[in-house]
């Protein structure tokens, strides 16, 4: 039993031959909404591999808001803990992409914003009742560390995906079970940039010592680098015609937690995680890329 405190969106996919500049006005070649939000996006990912899920998080009083509870439910996720919210746009993402893959991208925080910490002690009973938090950072950080720290109270296992890192963290944020941040995300924590695969262990080390239990630093097609107990190694990804990467990391979140939760083996988690990500960026698109645990389990035994 996974719960994810995290966010909602909508992604507004705009295909233009070029971006526009300040004051330009473009032409689109078409539109597309997708349900999105990292923390919706994760929570899918949990659900799909097998997960039972629920989510807390709030949408807006918009046309938006039905649709995306509707998503969540279809994805068979509990969204008890889903607060809907008057006076409020849900959250939003609008995604320009041109011809050559460019993007550039506008994220309203909407009702995302105002999930709060009385939002996490609302739902106290259910985080209790979980093996497992999956939290990410975008809802407010207060929220955040409220949920982690009544997770923690109750002895409940808490993964932070650290997505979008601040440069600026107070120091309880990071002391989690498992952090997973990519390469970008661990640079903009440590402050150091991350390239080589040194700089990827001095960086889990790092965010070790800051207050992570173990660290599973993602790198894309060269795989995870897991920090647990004083050693480093690389757990290879699986390789894959990568088509689009866009919620790769996502993936390996929602099927990371998932995985940890059932097992408790965090190198088989990672290769479960490694597989579901390979799978997600062999796809297009973020939700409907997430992978099923027949075909997690079929890559992993190819
Ligand atoms: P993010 O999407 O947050 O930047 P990554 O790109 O590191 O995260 O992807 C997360 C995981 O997904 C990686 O650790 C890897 O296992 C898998 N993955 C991502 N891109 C590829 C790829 N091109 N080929 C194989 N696996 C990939």
């Amino acid at each position: 039993k996974i719960v994810v405190l995290g966010s909602i969106n909508m992604d507004l996919v705009v295909r233009c031959a070029r971006l526009p500049l300040p004051g330009q006005t473009v032409l689109a070649d078409s539109s597309a909404e997708f349900c999105g939000g990292k923390g919706a996006n994760q929570a899918v990912a949990a659900a799909v591999a097998g997960a039972d899920v629920t989510m807390i998080g709030a949408v807006g009083d918009d046309a938006f808001a039905d649709r995306l509870l509707n998503n969540l439910r279809q994805h068979g996720i509990h969204d008890a803990c889903v607060a809907r919210r008057v006076d409020q746009a849900s959250g939003l993402a609008v995604i320009s992409v041109d011809q050559q893959g460019q993007n550039s991208i506008v994220v309203v925080s909407g009702a995302n914003g105002s999930v709060s910490p009385a939002d996490v002690r609302a739902a106290e009973a259910i985080i209790e009742g979980c093996d497992l938090l999956l939290v990410q950072l975008e809802i407010p950080l207060d929220t955040v560390l409220a949920g982690i720290k009544l997770a923690q109270q109750a002895g409940v296992k808490v993964v932070l995906d650290p997505a979008p890192a601040p440069s600026d963290v107070p120091p309880e944020l990071l002391k989690v079970d498992v952090l997973c941040p990519n390469e970008s995300e661990a640079a903009e924590l440590t402050g150091r940039p991350v390239e080589s695969l040194d700089d990827a262990r001095r960086a889990a080390e790092t965010l070790h010592h800051r207050g992570a239990d173990h660290v599973a630093l993602t790198l894309g097609e060269r795989g995870t680098l897991l920090y647990s107990q004083g050693t480093s190694e690389i757990i290879p990804a699986y390789p894959i015609d990568a088509v689009d990467t866009t919620a790769a990391g996502d993936a390996f979140a929602g099927a990371f937690a998932t995985r940890w939760s059932q097992t408790g083996d965090l190198q088989e988690a990672v290769r479960y995680a490694n597989a579901a990500g390979a799978l997600a960026a062999s796809q297009h698109g973020a939700q409907a890329s997430m992978a099923n645990h027949q075909s997690i389990e079929n890559l992993i035994r190819s």
